[in-house]
């Protein structure tokens, strides 16, 4: 499903180049969960957004759901993204001008889905927020919003989701909820799931742990 070889990417800044990710291969099959572990500043994020298409890589070549992203422009990334791609970052990420309603139906709406508010509705349902979806990002706790930004995440049901730390901004027993419904959704669509986690309790209940060092895998 997901396929980078010999990735590498550097970054322009003022202190100089940086090279956040130093020939990186790997393999993640379909329906596979993938933990990422490593210490801060070793590459993490910078892998996830490769994998998504969020960021371009330096050299080497990415394939995901059978596309070679590697060469595409912003705009076929962006329709690559679209209904594929799942993400859930660690502060959530959610337009605060929105309920939690118009949050998860925005993506299915610009996908054109006329019964974008129905499955919005549905997922919300499935996260246990049926009570809030008229509630605002600010009237609702870290932990709700974390289950709105998991239900915007797979709404279109995403072959892939990628989660930055999804639980490092929640304490454990919410972050414990939180990723249970993360593997249980996972699990349904059949999706394939990479995370990244400092909480090594949180990799274990992946299919395998991958760990970076230096932009390096070890
Ligand atoms: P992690 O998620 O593991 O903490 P990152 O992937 O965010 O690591 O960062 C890897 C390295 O790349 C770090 O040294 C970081 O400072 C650097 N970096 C990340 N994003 C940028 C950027 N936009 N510009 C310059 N350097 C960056
Ligand atoms: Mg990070």
């Amino acid at each position: 499903m997901i396929t980078l070889q010999n990735i590498f990417l550097q970054y322009a800044s003022n202190a100089g180049q940086v090279n956040a990710l130093r020939d990186v291969s790997l393999n993640v099959a379909a329906g596979e969960s993938v933990a990422i572990v490593g210490p801060s500043g070793s590459g993490k994020t910078s892998l996830l957004t490769l994998m998504g298409g969020l960021e371009k890589p330096t050299a080497g070549d990415i394939t995901v759901d059978g596309v070679n992203i590697s060469a595409l422009s912003e705009d076929a990334l962006a329709q690559f993204r679209r209904g594929r791609i799942g993400i859930v970052f660690q502060s959530f990420h959610l337009i605060p001008t929105m309920t939690a309603l118009e949050n998860v139906a925005v993506s299915l709406e610009l996908m054109g889905d006329a019964n974008a508010f129905e499955k919005a509705q549905q997922e919300l349902y499935k996260v246990g927020l049926a009570q809030r979806i008229t509630h605002y990002p600010a009237q609702l706790s870290g932990g709700e919003q974390q289950r709105v930004a998991l239900a915007r995440a797979l709404v279109a049901a995403p072959r892939v989701i990628l989660a930055d730390e999804p639980t490092g901004n929640l304490d454990s027993e919410t972050g414990r909820q939180v990723t249970d419904m993360l593997f249980a959704l996972q699990r349904e669509r059949q999706a394939t799931l990479i995370l990244v986690t400092h909480d090594e309790v949180l990799a274990a209940r992946c299919d395998r742990t991958l760990r970076l060092k230096d932009g390096q895998l070890s």
